[in-house]
């Protein structure tokens, strides 16, 4: 059975528009408005923007360029398919192999940042696990049975990011190992996440909030009184159409994102097969039910709820103690709940309010 993660995405939205709307005493209310929309398309989920506004025309404008933005990104980071007059991903992972190729601005600059951040994910999150994923992908879609282990061993010998050759001033990318595949699954929408919000901050709207499937990105407090936005944690135990809460996040001004073994996966002979592959075993890792990272940067948080999902909890702790804004909730798999210092300030549960 395969589960698409569209309604359980609209669940996630519904959700942050019920957290949005927790009730408040206006301090300092603005005449701004509070507008939404929501649009489905990019990045395979139902994305949606709150923002406040004087005007009617301003979100609107805001909300457009946004879409744009997102559908923008969703063509260039798109392994599957081609679209004419763009060098996205799917044209590089077809022919890199056979020599360098162009790539959009905006890929090389994705493929960039995942080198530099390649120590920091402790070699959990490789976007050169493309063969290994899409392989994956493919028993996912047909949803009969899982891959034999066998094949993915012989694929995880072609996953070497050291092997993707990126040429920023020539605006190529080269694989010198023809078999290799890319897959920027586990950070792209973050790091359009970013973009989007990048430009917002810049523009008339800068108070608003994104949530794309997991992945939320905050502007700056609403303008209403409140102090901060309220992110709802989903209980990833729970039925999705409950839209169950294990607690809410206030914050602005920055990301939170979700990885969990609940928003897309397979079942074969009652086993659930989720899609965040441990490059060791090759297989589902089974530490997390979800894991949530706050920091500012959405594609720094969405690389790092990857990372953290295919750590067990004691390295996940370590490596979150040792970095400088980043707070992290983890849903174990036996059921149980850990989080940051930081983020117990934060929650709804510890005391934490939209208004304080
Ligand atoms: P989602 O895409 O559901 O928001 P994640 O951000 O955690 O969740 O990314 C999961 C995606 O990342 C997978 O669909 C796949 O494309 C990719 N992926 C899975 N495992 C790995 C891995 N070990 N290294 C790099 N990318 C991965
Ligand atoms: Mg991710």
């Amino acid at each position: 059975m395969v589960f698409r993660r569209s309604l359980l995405c609209l669940a996630a939205v519904l959700c942050l528009v019920l957290c949005s709307c927790v009730p408040y005493e206006a301090n300092a209310v603005s005449s701004m408005q509070k507008y939404s929309g929501t649009f489905y398309g990019a990045f395979d989920t139902i994305i949606s923007l709150i923002g406040y506004a004087e005007k009617e025309e301003t979100f609107n404008t805001a909300f457009a360029e946004t879409q744009k933005l997102f559908e923008h990104y969703h063509r260039i980071y798109d392994a599957y398919n081609a679209y004419e007059g763009v060098n996205n991903l799917y044209a590089v992972n077809k022919y890199a192999g056979a020599g360098p190729v162009p790539a959009e601005p905006e890929l090389i600059d994705l493929l960039l940042y995942m080198k530099e951040l390649q120590p920091l994910l402790l070699d959990r999150v490789n976007v050169a696990l493309g063969s290994v994923l899409s392989c994956w992908h493919e028993y996912r879609t047909i949803g009969e049975a899982v891959p034999p282990i066998e094949q993915l061993q012989a694929l995880a010998e072609h996953c070497n990011y050291d092997d993707v050759i990126i040429d920023k001033d020539a605006g190529t990318v080269f694989f010198a190992d023809p078999h290799l595949l890319l897959d920027v699954g586990a950070v792209a929408k973050g790091y359009a996440c970013e973009r989007a919000a990048e430009a917002l901050l810049n523009g008339p709207m800068p108070s608003f909030i994104i949530s794309a499937g997991g992945n939320v990105r905050c502007g700056l407090a609403p303008k209403d009184g409140r102090k901060h936005w309220g992110v709802g944690i989903q209980d990833p135990l729970s039925e999705p159409f409950l839209n169950k809460m294990l607690d809410v996040i206030y914050t602005h001004e920055m990301s939170v994102v979700t990885s969990g073994d609940y928003q897309r996966f397979y079942e074969v002979n009652g086993t659930r097969y989720h899609h965040i592959i441990d490059p060791d075993t090759l297989f589902p890792s089974d530490y997390m039910h979800s894991v949530t990272v706050l920091t500012q940067d959405s594609a720094l948080a969405d690389a790092l709820s990857t990372c953290f999902f295919l750590l067990p909890y004691e390295k996940g702790r370590a490596l979150a103690d040792s970095l400088e804004g980043v707070e992290v909730y983890w849903v174990l798999e036996d059921g149980s709940i850990h989080f940051t210092d930081g983020m117990g300030a934060l929650l709804q549960s510890q005391g934490a309010s939209s208004l304080r």
